[in-house]
């Protein structure tokens, strides 16, 4: 069980065949999960098989990239060259199914304002070899569900 304290993402990632989808799906703007169809369980992190109903066969899906803060630290050490502190390291629940969780940094906020609870939504940090670091930032639609964009004004 890794500790809160542990640095998140600023080491790259071991690419491996089980998790590319997670890693590279920024590429496409997309947060992946694998995702079991036997039982519709998006499964986290990547292993061969469902924990729910052990099928195997899981194959990535993308997620809407909305979450919410589960807890999260306030870290003012500067241990990470080009990193300035204060930054936060959080752990955050998908907005699909909560017991997903990732370790991540909220960045685009002011620490002080994190609350536990708060809407987030993924952004990507490009990094070498196609690589795309999952970060947070504060979720401007707040909580409330977004209806699959069927509007006219739907640009981003
Ligand atoms: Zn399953």
């Amino acid at each position: 069980m890794p500790s809160v304290s542990e640095t998140p993402f600023r080491l790259l990632p071991q690419i491996t065949p089980e998790n590319e989808h997670f890693w590279t799906g920024g590429a496409e703007g997309e947060l992946r999960f694998l995702h079991c169809a036997a039982c519709d369980t998006l499964v986290h992190p990547p292993q061969p098989r469902c924990p729910q109903c052990l099928a195997g066969g899981l194959s990535p899906r993308a997620v809407s990239g909305r979450a919410r803060v589960a807890t999260f630290t306030v870290n003012h050490q500067p241990w990470i060259p080009g990193f300035d502190p204060p930054y936060v390291v959080a752990i955050v629940e998908i907005e699909e199914q909560r017991d997903v969780r990732l370790m991540t940094n909220l960045v685009g906020c002011d620490p002080e304002a994190v609350h536990i609870d708060m809407p987030v939504r993924v952004v990507f940090e490009a990094r070498d070899e196609g690589i795309h670091i999952p970060l947070f930032e504060p979720d401007p639609r707040g909580g409330e569900a977004d209806p699959s964009g069927g509007g006219g004004d739907a640009d981003r």
